[in-house]
């Protein structure tokens, strides 16, 4: 009988929106203080079947004298499935001695049907790609091996960077103790950044705003101004493409965060704040004048397109590479037009503060397992430490040496070449060639910047410099009971919650007239009992 608590988590989009993952957790932890064989012992282990790294010159980062071969299921996105091809794979195969051949059905499209039918069949590959959440799951099951037991021995460099990431290890380990999954690291240093029209700034001289208050006096202006010169009052100020996110994000000006948030060592959830009320008043006095998208909670996914394009929209909260862009995108459409960051407009909190943090590594990404039932379980680990060394990682970021990028300054450069070489964005000829995939290794965010327009290096710098972001939420491990209080109610808390801020905004009901039942209602959907439940979880992973 399998468990499904981690699906169901995860299908409960808003709540999880920032809360990634679950594991780890209680009274069998030691702090990793597991038997470490001393160095001199590990090569003894040769003789029960594992090679141990030959110290070969010519071959550094052979696992194996002969060649081998591994299958994996890799197959993630409902679009990318491992190819025998992948260059990035062929020259890991001539670096290490190990070549993988994959074995997801060609012109396969649903991942998780495709994984679910191969873990159903017990016909598991060596090498797993699936979700954390999923490896974990199965790992407890038994499917998987534990890493643990090995990886002091086989994988050097990934315990190396698991001691140096606490959090992230706590995140990945089991309730038992035990880790399954060898997990795909993102490094996004910021996420979702604040962009204002800098041309509609300079053409009422105003500043960028810092508060709320200079928030709606800035949209008053170019809404009031005919910002865009055109004599028509068009102008709708702040808008967003994701509309379950573009109020819960607008709240965040008023200290609200994204989903559940650690604040002073308490769990709180944007939801359940007091802080609501005020930042709903304001937003719904903004909504009326016309300083948001009517329709804010409809537009979806062509948004800045649409808002930008026109030549309508003044501001919007969103991934700061793709909408800095817009700059390039509709420069030929909009005379003049300039898009820029801004520190996050909420000052009068103290220093501004960005909610959006995308983390690092969390349950609804990939990660590699290592079937329970592989011959030889040390070899395909010591296969997967070598996307933990230096050079290992720069293949699965970068592409070959010489090819892709070249090394300058101690860092990668791509090659005139490889820019050259198609129309497709780098990001797109990298993945041809499996570079930058969801397998197990640390994301180079580095990979990204020749790409980046320059106000999304500015962005990038503004957040950073000013230390804006909030810390990323926790990967958590609920018990059984926890899991269930969650399960229970997470779907009438979140569709209570949308409804009643439409409500709101749109005018339907009367913040202050209506929030306390507001409460009540959170209160007996049982927001207070997760609230408890995550409090539990976090108290020991902190205390872990
Ligand atoms: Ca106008």
């Amino acid at each position: 009988m399998r468990k499904n608590k981690l699906y169901k988590k995860i299908a409960c989009g808003f709540l999880t929106a920032s809360l990634t993952a679950a594991v780890l957790a209680g009274c069998s932890s030691n702090n990793g203080k597991t038997e470490t064989p001393a160095p001199a012992e590990t090569g003894k282990e040769t003789a029960a079947g594992a090679e141990a790294k030959p110290a070969d010159p010519d071959h550094p980062f052979y696992v194996t004298d002969e060649p081998k071969e591994l299958t994996i299921h890799m197959h993630y996105w409902d679009y990318m499935a491992f190819d025998d091809n992948w260059k990035v794979f062929t020259t890991a195969a001539d670096m290490t001695n190990v070549k993988l051949k994959g074995t997801t059905p060609a012109g396969a499209s649903n991942s998780k049907e495709i994984f679910n039918m191969m873990m159903t069949s017990g016909d598991i590959p060596d090498i797993v790609n699936a979700q954390v959440s999923e490896i974990k799951k199965y790992g407890a099951e038994g499917a998987f091996y534990p890493l643990n037991e090995i990886m002091e021995e086989c994988a050097p460099d990934f315990v190396k960077f698991l001691d140096e990431n606490p959090d992230i290890k706590k995140g990945i380990t089991n309730p038992d103790g035990n880790i399954y999954v060898i997990p795909y690291v993102t490094s996004d240093p910021i996420g979702k950044v604040w962009f204002i029209r800098q041309d509609w700034l300079d053409k009422f001289n105003l500043e960028a705003p810092t508060t709320p208050d200079e928030v709606y006096t800035v949209l008053k202006t170019f809404v009031d101004g005919d910002a865009n010169g055109n004599g028509i009052k068009d102008e709708t100020g702040y808008f967003g493409k994701a509309s379950m996110e573009a109020i819960p994000d607008l709240l965040g000006l008023f200290g609200v965060p994204a989903g559940f948030y650690v604040q002073n060592g308490k769990i709180v959830s944007s939801m359940y704040m007091p802080e609501i009320k005020e930042g709903i008043k304001e937003i719904t006095k903004w909504y009326q004048e016309g300083l948001i998208d009517k329709e804010i909670f409809t537009r979806g996914g062509k948004a800045r397109e649409v808002m930008f394009g026109q030549d309508i929209g003044a501001m919007t909260h969103d991934w700061f590479p793709s909408t800095s862009n817009f700059n390039d995108i509709v420069s030929e459409e909009v005379d003049g037009f300039h898009l820029v960051a801004i520190a996050p407009p909420n000052a009068q909190l103290g220093t501004p503060i960005e909610y959006s943090n995308p983390g690092r590594a969390k349950l609804e990404q990939q990660g590699i397992a290592i079937s329970a039932s592989t011959a030889d379980p040390k070899l395909v680990l010591r296969y997967l430490n070598f996307f933990w060394t230096e050079e290992g990682r720069r293949l699965a970021n970068f592409g070959v040496e010489g090819e892709e990028y070249t090394m300058v300054d101690g860092k990668p450069k791509y090659t005139e070449e490889f820019l050259a070489s198609s129309d497709k964005s780098v990001k797109e000829k990298l993945e041809a060639i499996g570079a930058q995939s969801a397998f197990g290794y640390e994301m180079d965010y580095d990979y990204t910047l020749p790409t980046l327009h320059e106000e999304a290096i500015k962005a990038m710098d503004l957040y950073s410099k000013g230390n804006y972001m909030a810390d990323a939420f926790p990967m958590l491990a609920f018990t059984d009971e926890e899991q269930a209080i969650y399960d229970k109610n997470c779907q009438s808390l979140e569709t209570y919650y949308f409804e009643t801020l439409q409500k709101w905004i749109l005018g339907a009901a009367d913040i202050d007239a209506t929030f306390d039942e507001y409460m009540n209602r959170m209160k007996e959907l049982g927001m207070e009992d997760i609230l408890s439940a995550y409090q539990a979880a976090y108290d020991r992973f902190q205390n872990n």
